[in-house]
C-alpha cells in the first residue's frame, strides 16, 4: 500500500480531511470522480472544493454567530478551506464570501502541491474492505457507492431526500399565545407546542402559501416523486382549502386554553434536540423562498417573533442516519476502518461539511499515531455540531442541520437575551483553548 489512508470525494470535507492528514505527516490517496468524465448533477467543474451554489460561507462574526464561531475555530486548527476562503474573499459585509473559481483553484493547487497527497481521478464504487478510509462523497454521492453504503448501513438507513421543515428557537416562541399539549393528551403532555389559527387566519395563511414565491426545481430534481410523507405544504395547499386542516394543521384533540375548544386549525411544533432549545414545525417542509417563509410563518399566532435556526427546503440529498451509525469520532460502528465526513453525515452547509472533514482528518491522524483524540467539548461549535451528528440528535427523525446555538448546551441561570450569544462564544473560546492545550 502506498498510502496511509484513502479519502473518497474531493469536495469541501474530503479536501479539508486530506489537508489535515497530510499536514500531520500521513500519505493520503484522494479519489475524486470529477475529471474522469463523471459529474454530479450540481457541480460544473473538475476543481476540488467546488461550491455548487452560493459563494458565501455565511457570517464571519465569531462573537455573536455560531457559523462565524465555527470559522474562528477552524482557523485555529489550520483549516485549508478557511485559509483559501480568506485569501479569495470578496466584499460581503460581515459575511465571508469568496471568488468561487479562485477559491477552488487555491484548494486544488495546495492539495496537488502537497508531497503527502496523491489525487486520483476515479469513481469509487464500493466501500473499502480494509485500510483506513474517509467517505466524503457528499449529498450527491454516485449511485453505486450509495448502494454500497446502503448495504453496509441497512438499506433504510440511507436517506435520499432532504425534506426539511423549519426549526424555531424555543425562546423566540410566544408561550402566552402558544401552549404545550399532545393531541388527545397522550404522552407527557409537553411533547408539542401548539399555535391556534382562527378561520380568517387560516385562510390568509393558505393564500400566502399559494401566492408565495417558490424555489424552482433543478432539471435533475423534476422527476423526483414526492414521498407522501414529505409533501411540501404549498403542494398540499394547492389540493384544496381544507387539505392542510386534515393534514399537518389538523386541530382535533387539541384544546385552545383560551376557549377550551378545538381551534379551526393548529400548527404544531415538536422538540428537535435533547436540550429543548430547538423546535421543528411539524410537517412544514416547503420550497417557499426563505424570505417568504419567514414572512408567512411569522403570521402564525405565537410565532410573530420566531427566530429560525433553519428554514425549510426540499432537494435530493444522500445522508446516513449518523446518530445511530457513527461513533463519537465519526467511525462507522459496524466497519470501524471507515469514517464518514461532510454533508453525508447529516451536517448541512459548506462550512459545516468542511468542519466535519477537518475533525475526521484529525481523528484519523490520531488513530494512525496509535493515539485517541478526545472529541472537542460540546461547548465549542465543533463539539456542538459533532455531538449533534454522532449522538444528540433523534435518529428516527434525523435531518441535515446547520450549526446554530440551539445545538450548544444552554447557558445556565437568568441571562439577558442580548448577552446570550456573547456568552456562548466566550464560553466556546475558553473550552476550545482548554481542548487544544490538552
Ligand atoms: C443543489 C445543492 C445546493 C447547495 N447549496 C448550498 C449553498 O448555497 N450553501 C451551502 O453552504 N451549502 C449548499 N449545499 C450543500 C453543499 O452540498 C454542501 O454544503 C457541501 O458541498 C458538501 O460538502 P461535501 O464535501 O460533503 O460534499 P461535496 O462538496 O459535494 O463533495 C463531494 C465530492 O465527492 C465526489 N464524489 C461523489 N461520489 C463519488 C464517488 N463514488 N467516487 C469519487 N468521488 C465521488 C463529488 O464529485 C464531489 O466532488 C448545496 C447542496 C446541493 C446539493
Amino acid at each position: 500500500m502506498t498510502h496511509d489512508i484513502h479519502i473518497i470525494g474531493g469536495g469541501l470535507a474530503g479536501s479539508e480531511a486530506a489537508w489535515q492528514l497530510a499536514e500531520a505527516g500521513f500519505k493520503v490517496r484522494l479519489s475524486e470522480m470529477r475529471g474522469t468524465g463523471e459529474m454530479t448533477p450540481a457541480h460544473h467543474t473538475d476543481g476540488l472544493a467546488e461550491l455548487v451554489c452560493s459563494n458565501s460561507f455565511r457570517s464571519d462574526d465569531a462573537t455573536s454567530n455560531a457559523v462565524g464561531l465555527l470559522h474562528a475555530e477552524m482557523r485555529a486548527l489550520g483549516s485549508l478551506i478557511l485559509r483559501e476562503g480568506d485569501i479569495h474573499r470578496v466584499p460581503a459585509g460581515s459575511a465571508l464570501a469568496v471568488d468561487r473559481d479562485g477559491f477552488s483553484a487555491g484548494v486544488t493547487g495546495a492539495l496537488t502541491a502537497h508531497p503527502n497527497i496523491t489525487i486520483v481521478r476515479e469513481r469509487v464504487d464500493t466501500l473499502p474492505d480494509n485500510g483506513l478510509a474517509i467517505i466524503a462523497t457528499g449529498p450527491l454521492t454516485a449511485a453505486p457507492l450509495a448502494a454500497s453504503i446502503g448495504a453496509a448501513t441497512g438499506a433504510d438507513a440511507l436517506a435520499f431526500f432532504d425534506a426539511i421543515a423549519p426549526i424555531v428557537y424555543f425562546d423566540s416562541i410566544d408561550m402566552e399565545t402558544a401552549w404545550f399539549q399532545s393531541r388527545w393528551n397522550k404522552g407527557e403532555g409537553k411533547d408539542y407546542i401548539n399555535c391556534a389559527l382562527s378561520k380568517e387566519e387560516y385562510l390568509a395563511f393558505h393564500t400566502g402559501l399559494i401566492e408565495g414565491e417558490k424555489t424552482e426545481f433543478k432539471e435533475w430534481e423534476r422527476d423526483t416523486p414526492y414521498f407522501e410523507g414529505c409533501m411540501p405544504i404549498e403542494v398540499m395547499a394547492e389540493r384544496g382549502f381544507d387539505t392542510l386542516r386534515f393534514g399537518p394543521m389538523k386541530p382535533v384533540g387539541l384544546d385552545d386554553p383560551r376557549t377550551g375548544r378545538w381551534p379551526h386549525a393548529v400548527v404544531q411544533l415538536r422538540q428537535d434536540n435533547a436540550q429543548g432549545t430547538l423546535w421543528n414545525i411539524v410537517g412544514f417542509q416547503t420550497k417557499l423562498k426563505h424570505a417568504d417563509q419567514v414572512r408567512l410563518f411569522r403570521t402564525i399566532p405565537g410565532l410573530e417573533k420566531a427566530e429560525f435556526a433553519r428554514l425549510g427546503g426540499l432537494h435530493r440529498n444522500t445522508f446516513i442516519r449518523s446518530p445511530e451509525l457513527l461513533d463519537p469520532t465519526l467511525r462507522l460502528k459496524s466497519k470501524p476502518n471507515i469514517r464518514f465526513a461532510g454533508q453525508i453525515t447529516g451536517c448541512e452547509g459548506y462550512i459545516e461539511s468542511a468542519a466535519i472533514g477537518l475533525l475526521a482528518g484529525r481523528f484519523a491522524a490520531a488513530e494512525l499515531r496509535g493515539e485517541t483524540l478526545a472529541p472537542p467539548p460540546v461547548e465549542t461549535a465543533f463539539g456542538a455540531l459533532l455531538h449533534h451528528i454522532t449522538g444528540a440528535a433523534e435518529a428516527a427523525t434525523y435531518q441535515p442541520m446547520n450549526v446554530n446555538f440551539g445545538l450548544f448546551p444552554p447557558i445556565e441561570g437568568r441571562t439577558k437575551k442580548a448577552d446570550r450569544k456573547r456568552m456562548y462564544t466566550d464560553r466556546a473560546r475558553a473550552a476550545l483553548a482548554q481542548w487544544l492545550a490538552a
